[in-house]
C-alpha cells in the first residue's frame, strides 16, 4: 500500500474528476472532497438571498459566514450548509450559469481554500477541483490533471443532463461548457491550469475504472 496521503485531481468541466475521485477514494478507503460543490453552494446561497453574483464584497461576506460540512455516504459526497443537505440543488441551471463568476472573486476563494486545507490536514484524502495541485495542496503526494476534448466532455455532460426534465440540446451544453472553461482558465486568481508536476491523463477512451486504475498505478510507483 502506498504511503501517499493526498491526491489532487484537477481538470476542466466534465473531464471525469468527480466520478474518478469518488471511485479512487472508495478503493483506497480515503475521504473524498469535491471542491466544486463548495463554490456551487456559495452561488446557491447568493441566488437564494438575492446577493448579485457580481457583488464581490457581499459574496466574500457570504462565503465567510456559510457553515459547510462535507459528508460521505453510499451515494458519494453530500454537502450540508447550516445543517441542511443542499447537494441536490447544486446542479441547477441558475447555479451552473453563475458559479464561474462567483468563483472568480478572490475573497470567496480565500474563504473556501482555508476550509479545504483544514479538511485536508487530516490526510488520506482525494480532493478534486480546478486549483488543487496549484494552490490548495501544492505539496500533494500525487497530482493528476484530467483532460478530454470539449466535444467528448460535452457529449458526456449531455448524456447526464438528458435524464432530467426539459434537457438542453448538445449544442447548448457544448457552448455552456466552453464558456465556463474560458472563465475558469482566464480569471486572474487561481486560474484552471495543470500544475507543472501533475501527470496529465486524457480520459477520452477510458471509462471511470480505467482512469482510476491508471491513477492507482501512479500512486503505487510514486
Ligand atoms: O467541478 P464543478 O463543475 O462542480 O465546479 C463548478 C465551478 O466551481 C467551476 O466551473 C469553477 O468556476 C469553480 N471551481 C473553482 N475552483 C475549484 C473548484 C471549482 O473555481 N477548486
Amino acid at each position: 500500500m502506498p504511503n501517499a496521503a493526498s491526491i489532487a485531481i484537477d481538470g476542466p468541466v466534465a473531464s471525469g474528476k468527480t466520478a474518478v475521485g469518488q471511485r479512487l477514494a472508495s478503493r483506497l478507503g480515503w475521504r473524498f472532497i469535491d471542491t466544486g460543490s463548495m463554490y456551487r453552494a456559495v452561488t446557491l446561497a447568493a441566488l437564494e438571498r438575492g446577493v448579485p453574483t457580481d457583488d464581490g464584497d457581499a459574496l466574500t461576506d457570504l462565503a465567510g459566514c456559510l457553515e459547510m460540512k462535507l459528508v460521505t455516504d453510499a451515494s458519494g459526497g453530500r454537502l450540508l450548509v447550516g445543517g441542511k443537505d443542499v447537494t441536490d440543488d447544486l446542479k441547477g441551471a441558475a447555479v451552473e450559469r453563475g458559479v464561474s463568476q462567483v468563483s472568480s472573486v478572490s475573497g470567496v476563494r480565500e474563504a473556501l481554500v482555508r476550509q479545504q486545507r483544514s479538511v485536508a490536514d487530516g490526510g488520506s484524502i482525494v480532493m478534486v477541483g480546478r486549483d488543487i495541485g496549484t494552490v490548495v495542496l501544492p505539496t500533494a503526494d500525487l497530482k493528476v490533471y484530467l483532460t478530454a476534448s470539449a466535444e467528448v466532455r460535452a457529449r458526456r455532460r449531455h448524456l447526464e443532463v438528458s435524464r432530467g426534465d426539459s434537457p438542453p440540446g448538445y449544442r447548448q451544453v457544448l457552448d455552456d461548457l466552453r464558456r465556463r472553461d474560458a472563465l475558469d482558465s482566464g480569471r486572474a486568481d487561481s486560474p484552471l491550469r495543470r500544475a507543472e508536476d501533475a501527470v496529465e491523463i486524457d480520459t477520452a477512451g477510458l471509462d471511470i475504472d480505467g482512469v482510476a486504475e491508471a491513477i492507482l498505478s501512479l500512486l503505487e510507483s510514486s
